[in-house]
């Protein structure tokens, strides 16, 4: 069926008119017009984003009942008095109905009276559904949640592999051998969409993908050596503000809160350990504002939803990409400008493996919804999706792009613009002084070596991979004093120091290096403080100190 009429101005007062909203959210307009269209559509959209409209607007439009496949019963029932309050009929079946409730709505789709009928994905096991769908007209068949049909999602539900099937039994208003399909779903790795495509047979489908960027959320990775320094830089990081501190697990989350108690603050921890009595009183004191801070295992937030949260503090790195997005996006939700935080320690990843691989009930930190599976090739098979989760939220922490642009690449999210000048790797900073010290070691190298060499060597030189190098550049004094870094890196530095107006190139075909007025003003310390953005996580460079054996990080930046 081929919905033409609806000019944009129709659809915007459709909008209006049922739902009493002026304006599309991003993305949500070429959804609607996609789902009109009739073709075959895969949406990736963050929970809350406003997806459900891309079904109900259409619902409303087309001729036919718009079939939704939900699987949480308690979210169906929200849906369906909100519609129905609106004057949109509809009507729910699953398994908490009473048998009258569900003869009635039954008969209101019988009778095409409602214009959306949303089931619960087990009401596709029973053949008399199966049936009644055959004798519905079904304008578009909506599946949310579609993640749950792959084996790489996260919430995998077999009943979802009968959908297809279902859809088959369906009878369309044009006599199409079944509806356009609409799927649905937060989850975007490539796994899940390829999977969601295959299972649900979806035909040439419009993929979209809209709604994950959270412009006024700062994104910021803080590199820190070890416990003790997440603990002196978290105090900085929330006071004056409403804050949530995510930690890995209970003890740490404690152990924030106290560091904060101690600080003066009002903070709090909250974690599936604590007494129900506890939890309610943490809950409330932060909903009703009392409380500044909360400490929390990511048991915290289902219930809570203060808009004026703007900080997020992640205490150790989360298990995906997909939990640190969810959790981060509790700030900010007024517009207002927050920050979340990433406090990263490499050592914290032994962490989370841990959670990942211990047995499911000692694993607090597990994702939410992860059912314990029986079967152990089932189990073995979904640790290793874990930790290929784990890895890409590790690759988040340790990458020089833009951590905007990497988290929306990650979600499929083709609006895309780096830099995005609102996260720490596209923003100059004050570096820190072993930063610094690397930076003017650099500048002195390349003043000792004549300036007179590229920046290949310069960075061999340094780095002390002078094998190949002329004896006259392997002899000069700083040869080796950066050995601690590797030459690429050097290279990335002396890059950083180039953009930052440090260093030259010369324009000839030797591409020499050398410094500039402010680059000499920095290299004997008349000018102090040096704003660049790193072009390395120091993070790297600490792991990599760690791989080497060297034991006390501290103590060896004081060396340099
Ligand atoms: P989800 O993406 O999780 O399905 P919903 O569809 O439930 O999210 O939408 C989340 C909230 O956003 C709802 O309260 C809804 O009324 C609101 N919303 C959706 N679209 C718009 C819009 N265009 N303008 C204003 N509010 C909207
Ligand atoms: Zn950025």
């Amino acid at each position: 069926m081929t919905i033409t009429c609806e000019s944009p101005t129709d659809l915007l007062a459709t909008l209006h008119r049922h739902f009493g909203h002026r304006a599309f959210r991003p993305g949500q307009e070429q959804l609607v017009a996609a789902v009109l269209r009739g073709r075959d559509v895969l949406a990736v959209m963050p929970t809350g984003s406003g997806k459900s409209l891309g079904y109900q607007l259409p619902a409303v439009v087309l001729p036919g009942t718009t079939l939704v496949v939900s699987p949480l019963i308690s979210l169906m029932k929200d849906q369906v008095d909100e519609l129905n309050r609106r004057g949109i009929p509809s009507g729910a079946l699953h398994s908490m109905l009473s048998s009258e409730c569900r003869r009635e709505v039954i008969e209101g789709a019988r009778a095409a009276h409602l214009r959306l009928l949303y089931v619960a994905p087990e009401r596709f096991a029973s053949d008399q559904f199966i049936r009644l769908l055959g004798e519905l007209t079904i304008a578009r068949f909506v599946i949310d949640e579609a993640h749950c049909v792959s084996e790489w999602g996260h919430d995998f539900r077999p009943d979802y592999r009968r959908l297809r099937s279902a859809a088959a039994a369906c009878r369309t208003i044009d006599g199409a051998v079944r509806p356009p399909i609409a799927a649905f779903t937060a989850t975007a790795t490539r796994e899940v969409r390829d999977d969601i495509v295959a299972l649900l047979g979806l035909e040439a489908p419009q993929i979209l993908v809209a709604g994950f960027d959270r412009p006024n959320i700062y994104l910021r990775v803080e590199p820190v050596l070890d416990e003790d320094e997440k603990h002196e830089r978290l105090p900085r990081l929330v006071t004056g503000r409403r804050a949530l501190v995510y930690a890995a697990t209970r003890r740490s989350a404690e152990a924030a809160a106290t560091t904060l108690q101690a600080g003066g603050l009002q903070a709090a921890a909250y974690h599936a350990g604590l007494e129900d009595r506890e939890r309610t009183r943490v809950q409330d004191a932060f909903a009703s504002g009392a409380l500044g801070v909360v400490c929390a295992t990511n048991a915290f937030g289902m219930g809570i939803d203060r808009p004026d949260v703007d900080a997020v503090v992640h205490f150790a790195i989360p298990g995906s990409v997909e939990a640190y997005y969810q959790e981060i996006g509790r700030a900010g939700r007024d517009g207002r400008r927050a920050t979340a935080t990433l406090l990263w320690d490499y050592a914290d990843v032994a962490t989370r493996e841990f959670l990942i691989d211990a047995p499911r009930r000692a694993a607090a930190g597990a994702p939410r919804g992860a059912r314990p599976p029986v079967d152990p090739a089932e189990l073995a098979r979904r640790k290793e999706i874990e930790h290929r989760r784990l890895q890409r939220m590790i690759a988040y922490a340790g990458t020089n792009a833009c951590l905007r642009a990497t988290i929306l690449q990650y979600f499929g999210d083709p609006d895309v613009r780096q830099p995005c000048h609102a996260c720490s790797n596209c923003q100059p900073h004050a570096l820190d002084a072993y930063e610094c010290a690397l930076v003017r070691t650099i500048l002195t190298g390349i003043a000792q070596a004549g300036e007179r060499y590229g920046r290949r060597r310069i960075a061999a030189m340094l780095a002390g991979d002078v094998d190949d190098l002329p004896p006259t550049l392997a002899d000069v004094p700083s040869a080796g004093s950066l050995a601690q870094e590797q030459a690429y890196t050097v290279g990335q530095w002396i890059d950083a120091a180039i953009s930052s107006g440090l260093i030259v190139t010369s324009q000839d075909q030797y591409r020499t290096l050398s410094l500039t007025a402010r680059g000499r003003d920095v290299m004997t310390g008349r000018t102090g403080d040096l704003q660049m953005a790193s072009p390395v996580r120091p993070a790297d460079r600490w792991s990599r100190r760690r791989l080497r054996g060297v034991r006390h990080g501290r103590s060896r930046r004081k060396q340099l």
